[in-house]
């Protein structure tokens, strides 16, 4: 076969030299037509969209045409010619065709409409299919526009651990590390598991989170945020949680909660715009075959500034509702910590636009918060979405060392652990506030996926860490 540069299909695609000959590489989708002519729709991953190579049948050696199925991995070589039929600008007239990899009929992606759960069952195959090309497309392209957006900004991405040795924020949802013998583990007199022979000298385990660090790199470098991977072992099968998801983690010195509030819905809505900026073609697809109300949910949040309301106004609306006869599975009281069903009645019900709940009763939530004067509440912030529920979740951060001892006493964490947290405080202490996106929970919002473990290509979930 003639050597010739191969071309993307998505720049083929765009190309509107006619008569040109070119080269394209990828795996067939379908294959249909009649005697004579035969049309292929060749998709290599780089769009949505599939180039239709035409194939008059007299010109090609029946064996290798026999070859040309679903899932088969061609190189075409041919004509760039204008399309009438094709659904695109161009189309290939093919000249030459080598079949780089066949594919027989066990191939499970034969025709389309599977389920979800069937395709999650063959996850290292799923990414060939269109939903899952939209979707791994989009996730690249909303890692990117996190980089861009806080670089612009003038923060530094800061790289946090992933291996801890203090378990003050996490406790009972951390995933052990150790390279102990689990079946001849030392214990002492009260049967306690001794750790001085163990990798790290102590106990150590996957990070729940990376803001302790981004708190000491903030109150060094000003504005600092983290992207990386975050575990948690909590054991509950839930579409919105995974064991192992991506956490960005913006953490910045001298702001307050009110600029902590700017900060994350200027963020979301610059993901959002650029989600339907960047990626029209895969979110088209998305809101066509799955969601018909995804691309006006992405502009309905770009339009309207977030509601701010303190957690205890948001209970008095709960109640209410409650009162005229909304039935919710679970209670609704102050104190309470909300549940999913509370946080989407307040958005998509009551308010009908993305609401970021303020001051938080502090026994639901983590002892770095700032604690307010009603001795009550501390300055948490989350940001509720509609379909998702939290999807960031903050805080303006106690930067009182004497009032963060206390509530550290307060609640048993152990001294050992904190140290070195405490020297923030202690040395040069300032005001500072931070939150944590969860990527899949925005993912989820803007790929209008059902499932969490539909938008990060090999969930690992309760019992399942498959591929
Ligand atoms: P939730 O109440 O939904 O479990 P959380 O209060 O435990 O969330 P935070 O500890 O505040 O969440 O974490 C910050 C963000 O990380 C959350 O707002 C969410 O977007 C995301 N997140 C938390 N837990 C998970 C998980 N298990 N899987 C995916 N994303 C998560
Ligand atoms: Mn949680």
């Amino acid at each position: 076969m003639e050597t010739i540069r191969r071309t993307k299909i998505v720049d083929l695609l765009k190309r509107e030299d006619f008569g040109a000959m070119v080269n394209v590489k990828g795996w067939v989708r379908t294959r249909r037509g009649s005697k004579q002519v035969n049309f292929i729709a060749l998709n290599d991953g780089s769009t949505i969209n599939n180039v239709q190579i035409v194939v008059d049948l007299a010109n090609f050696d029946e064996e290798l045409l026999k070859l040309i199925t679903t899932g088969a991995c061609l190189s075409v070589n041919g004509e760039l010619v204008k399309s009438v039929g094709s659904g695109q600008a161009a189309e290939i007239q093919a000249r030459e065709i080598e079949v780089l990899g066949t594919c027989d009929n066990t191939y499970p992606l034969q025709k389309k409409g599977h389920s979800m759960e069937f395709l999650r069952e063959i996850a290292h195959l799923r990414p060939r299919t269109n939903t899952f090309g939209a979707v791994f497309r989009i996730r690249h392209n909303m890692a990117i526009a996190i980089h861009k957006f806080f670089h612009e900004r003038g923060f530094f991405y800061f790289h946090t651990p992933l291996i801890t040795a203090s378990d003050c924020e996490g406790a009972g949802q951390m995933f052990q590390v150790t390279t102990m013998n689990l079946y001849d583990l030392k214990k002492d007199e009260n049967g306690s598991i001794i750790y001085d022979n163990d990798f790290f000298g102590k106990q150590a385990s996957l990070t729940v989170s990376g803001q302790l660090e981004g708190e000491l790199a903030a109150t060094a470098l000003g504005a600092i945020y983290t992207f990386g991977p975050t575990f948690r072992a909590e054991n509950s099968n839930t579409p919105r949680h995974l064991a192992e998801f991506w956490m960005i983690e913006p953490e910045v010195a001298f702001n307050d909660i009110n600029d902590n509030m700017d900060l994350a819905e200027e963020f979301i809505k610059y993901c959002v715009q650029w989600a339907l900026d960047n990626c029209y073609d895969d979110v088209k697809f998305l809101n066509d075959m799955f969601d018909k109300g995804l691309i006006d949910r992405l502009q309905g949040v770009l339009k309207e500034s977030f509601v701010r309301l303190p957690y205890t106004e948001g209970i008095k609306i709960l109640e209410e509702a409650v009162a005229n006869g909304h039935k919710f599975e679970f209670p609704v009281y102050w104190g309470v910590d909300l549940a999913s069903e509370h946080e989407r009645f307040l958005v998509e019900e009551h308010f009908k636009r993305p609401v970021i709940l303020t001051d938080y009763p502090k026994e639901i939530k983590a002892f770095y918060m700032k604690q307010n004067e009603d001795g009550k509440t501390v300055r948490a912030m989350d940001v509720l979405f509609p379909k998702i529920g939290e999807i960031i979740g903050g805080s303006e951060r106690e930067a009182d060392y004497d009032k963060l001892l206390t509530r550290i006493q307060e609640l048993n964490i152990p001294m050992k652990d904190m140290w070195w947290y405490l020297d923030t405080r202690k040395y040069g202490s300032c005001p500072h506030s931070g939150f944590g996106l969860g990527f899949e929970r925005l993912l989820l919002f803007v790929t209008g996926m059902a499932n969490i473990r539909d938008v990060i290509p090999f969930p690992r979930t309760p019992r399942n860490a498959e591929f």
